[in-house]
C-alpha cells in the first residue's frame, strides 16, 4: 500500500469506527480494560508534553499547531493555558468532536481554531509544531517527507511522538497484542528512534527533551526538537 492509499485507509477509518473508538478512549465515559489502559498511557503523555511547556513559562500567546489533533485532547488545555492553537485533522469527525469538546468549555470562542486538514497540507508559520501519536499511521519511508514538512512549518519548535520500532515492541506488533482492535483495521508503523532523530537534524533541529511513556497497550516517545 502507498501512502496515499495509506492517507485515503486512515481518513476513512478516522471517520467511521476508528471515530467511535478512538473518541470512547479519548473521552472519560465506560471503556473496557484495553481502551481504559491506552486511555491511561495517552493522557499521561499529554500530561508530560504539557508539563514541558508549562516549564518554559511562555505559554499565554505563543503560537502552536497541533496536527493531527483528534478530539482536542491537546488543543484543549494548550488553549486553557492559553496558547494560540491552530488544530487540524485528517478526519472531519474527530474534528467535529474536539470542536464540541471545545464548545463545552469556551462556547464559540475562535480558539483554538479547527480545520480538517491533512497535515501534508498545513502551511504558515508556528513557533511550536506538535503532531501527536499520529506517525504510527505513517511507513518509515514517508516519514521523512511528513515531518520535514512539518518542520518547515515551525520557528523555533517541534514535538513529535511515535511507537517506538524496539524488538518487544516488534514481536508484540507481530502476535497482534500491539494496539488490539486498531491495527486490525488501519497499519500501525513503528519507527527507529535514531531515524527519527536523523530526520529532524537534518532539518536543522536538535533533541531537547525525550520521554517515554509505557503501559501495557500503549507506547510512546516523545521527543521535542528546536532549532
Ligand atoms: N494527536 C491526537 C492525540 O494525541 O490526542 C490524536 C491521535 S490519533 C491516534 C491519530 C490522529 O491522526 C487521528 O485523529 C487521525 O485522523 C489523524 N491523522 C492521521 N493521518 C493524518 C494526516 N495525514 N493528516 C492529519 N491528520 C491525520
Amino acid at each position: 500500500m502507498n501512502v496515499v492509499d495509506d492517507k485515503a485507509v486512515v481518513k476513512e477509518y478516522f471517520n467511521n469506527t476508528g471515530f467511535e473508538r478512538w473518541q470512547r478512549i479519548y473521552g472519560d465515559g465506560e471503556v473496557n480494560k484495553v481502551q481504559l489502559d491506552i486511555r491511561t498511557g495517552h493522557q499521561q503523555t499529554v500530561d508530560t508534553l504539557l508539563e514541558w511547556l508549562a516549564a518554559d513559562n511562555n505559554l499565554e500567546g505563543l503560537s502552536i499547531c497541533d496536527a493531527g489533533c483528534g478530539v482536542g485532547s491537546l488543543s484543549i488545555p494548550l488553549a486553557q493555558a492559553k496558547a494560540i492553537v491552530y488544530a487540524s485533522d485528517i478526519s472531519e469527525k474527530m474534528v467535529g468532536e474536539a470542536k464540541e469538546n471545545a464548545a463545552k468549555l469556551f462556547g464559540n470562542n475562535d480558539n483554538p481554531t479547527f480545520s480538517v486538514q491533512d497535515l501534508e497540507s498545513l502551511s504558515g508559520n508556528y513557533h511550536t509544531v506538535v503532531c501527536l501519536d499520529v506517525l504510527i499511521h505513517y511507513p518509515q519511508d514517508k516519514a521523512a517527507e511528513m515531518i520535514s514538512h512539518l518542520a518547515s512549518i515551525a520557528q523555533s519548535r517541534l514535538i513529535l511522538s511515535f511507537a517506538p520500532k524496539t524488538p518487544c515492541l516488534s514481536l508484540l506488533k507481530k502476535i497482534g497484542s500491539f494496539f488490539p482492535g486498531a491495527s486490525k483495521a488501519t497499519r500501525a508503523y513503528l519507527h527507529r528512534e535514531t531515524e527519527i532523530v536523523q530526520i529532524l537534524e537534518a532539518q536543522g533541529f536538535k533533541i531537547e527533551r525525550k520521554a517515554m511513556t509505557k503501559t501495557r497497550f500503549y507506547f510512546s516517545r516523545m521527543l521535542e526538537a528546536v532549532k
